[in-house]
């Protein structure tokens, strides 16, 4: 049997099985009974999603010389939600249903006379915008107490900073800040596993620029995204170019990346040009002078903005669902992770052919620790026999397991210091030295 690819076929119940069977993805407080959109990482989807992180940082930041790191607080002075039109515009149309007492987003329903829940027709009363920001107090006394917001997007806290990232760096223009972090939503209808979550994390750059430059900055943010869905091995992403009749007042170009989830084409990542409307609004309402001084123009003007904001959960979501194939190997059905080494949780396994001896043992722990020179994420397994041990990293997406025997230690004399290499993909073994081996690794990341 081929290997099937993957987004076209794959159910989202196979890949949420797979991601609880194998640690990847949990309910959030599961014994609870569960808290609606929330998901709790566990210890190989932790590691996968800061290696999804981590790319990014490479890719749009730390290989670049126009970027700046931030991390801005969660709470932020309400007056800063104020300012970019989150409390009073941040929200979406919900209906409810006066039979079963569920709530929509009236912009999703596919019938907006007939309730999806309980089947009623005609028992949705008016549309009412509804804020979806969390709400909280800040303060110990109800009397000193203020109503603060968790952020709903990262991007409130680089423009509040935009001015101490010029006075403390003097980055010249164009540039960017970049952000990664969490951010909330209180979404009427949280569904399709991770993709709507409440409790989110976003990876955020606003790119400053001259007004005149604002084309060429989008082009190239723009297919930095596509370089960076290709090193994540998504399957293809689609643009979407926003109607003009659709786009956001300040807003002239706006491209939504889609991507073909098992629930439908849906929104990916978001790339849009805002003007200057985010700092011009932010300078008003504080009265912080957020210009940039051109020195050599000796030219005072606040700087128009690009926004490449990428979504990490529906990010990994695209990852697994892009990575899972199924196939035969040797007569059994299995299914695998085809993971981009850079991305995979765990780099290579390692393995003594038996653990009640000694010297495998002994020499596998060596192997190990050759091996962690060029990665620190090499696994040890020795449990239970290899074709489960094989399946069990085939399905977390470990691109090589690494057997150590009885030649290993020089039974054939041929083959001292050599181990024995299986490929994830193809299922393919073949006896590389241990040099090899490392080398193999260290080039597929
Ligand atoms: P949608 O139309 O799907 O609600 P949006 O247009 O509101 O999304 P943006 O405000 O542009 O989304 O947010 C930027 C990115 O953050 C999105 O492209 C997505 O990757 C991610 N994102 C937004 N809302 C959520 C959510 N509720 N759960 C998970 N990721 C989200």
């Amino acid at each position: 049997m081929e290997p099937s690819n993957s987004s076209d076929n794959v159910t989202l119940e196979t890949i949420v099985a797979l991601a609880k069977r194998r640690g990847f993805i949990f309910p959030g407080s599961e014994i609870y009974g569960g808290l609606a959109g929330t998901f709790d990482y566990g210890p190989m989807g932790a590691v996968l999603k800061d290696n999804i992180k981590n790319l990014w940082w490479r890719m749009f930041v730390d290989m670049r010389d126009d970027m700046y790191r931030l991390d801005a607080a969660i709470l932020m002075n309400p007056k800063a939600w104020e300012a970019s039109g989150h409390v009073s515009g941040f929200s979406d149309p919900l209906v409810e249903c006066s039979n079963c007492k569920k709530r929509f987003r009236a912009d999703q329903l596919e019938n907006p006379e007939k309730c999806p829940s309980c089947g009623k027709e005609h028992t949705f009363g008016e549309v009412r915008q509804f804020n979806m920001m969390f709400a909280t107090k800040a303060g110990s006394t109800e009397d000193e107490s203020a109503t603060v917001y968790l952020r709903p997007e990262t991007a409130g806290g680089i423009f509040v900073n935009f001015k101490n990232v010029v006075d403390s760096m003097h980055p010249k223009l164009p540039f960017g800040i970049a952000q990664i972090g969490k951010a909330f939503r209180n979404e009427i209808a949280p569904r399709d596993f991770i993709f709507r979550l409440r409790e989110l994390e976003q990876m955020e750059i606003e790119y400053f620029v001259k007004e005149s430059g604002w084309k060429d900055a989008f082009s190239e943010l723009q297919a930095l995204m596509h370089e960076f869905a290709k090193a994540l091995g998504l399957s293809e992403v689609h643009e979407l170019e926003v109607e003009k009749a659709d786009l956001a007042h300040y807003s002239e170009r706006t491209i939504d990346f889609e991507f073909d989830y098992p629930f439908g084409r849906k929104e990916l990542w978001g790339l849009a040009y805002r003007g200057d409307f985010d700092l011009k609004a932010h300078q008003e309402a504080s009265g912080a002078k957020l210009e940039y001084l051109d020195e050599e123009l000796k030219e005072k003007f606040i700087p128009h903005v690009i926004e490449p904001s990428l979504g990490v959960d529906r990010t990994l979501l695209a990852v697994l669902l892009s990575a899972y194939r199924e196939d035969d190997l040797g007569g059994e059905k299995r299914s695998y992770l085809a993971l981009p080494p850079a991305i995979a949780p765990v780099k290579a396994m390692v393995a003594p052919l038996l653990k009640n001896k000694p010297e495998l043992v002994a020499k596998a722990r060596e192997v190990r620790a050759v091996l962690q020179k060029v990665h620190p994420a090499i696994a040890w397994d020795d449990n239970g026999n290899i074709g489960k041990r094989y399946r069990r990293q085939d399905e977390i997406g470990t691109p090589f397991c690494i057997t150590i025997d009885f030649d290993t230690l020089g039974e054939n004399p041929d083959l001292l210091d050599t181990v024995t290499l299986r490929h994830r993909d193809s299922g393919e073994q073949e006896r590389v030295s241990i040099a090899e081996a490392a080398e193999r690794i260290r080039t597929s990341l």
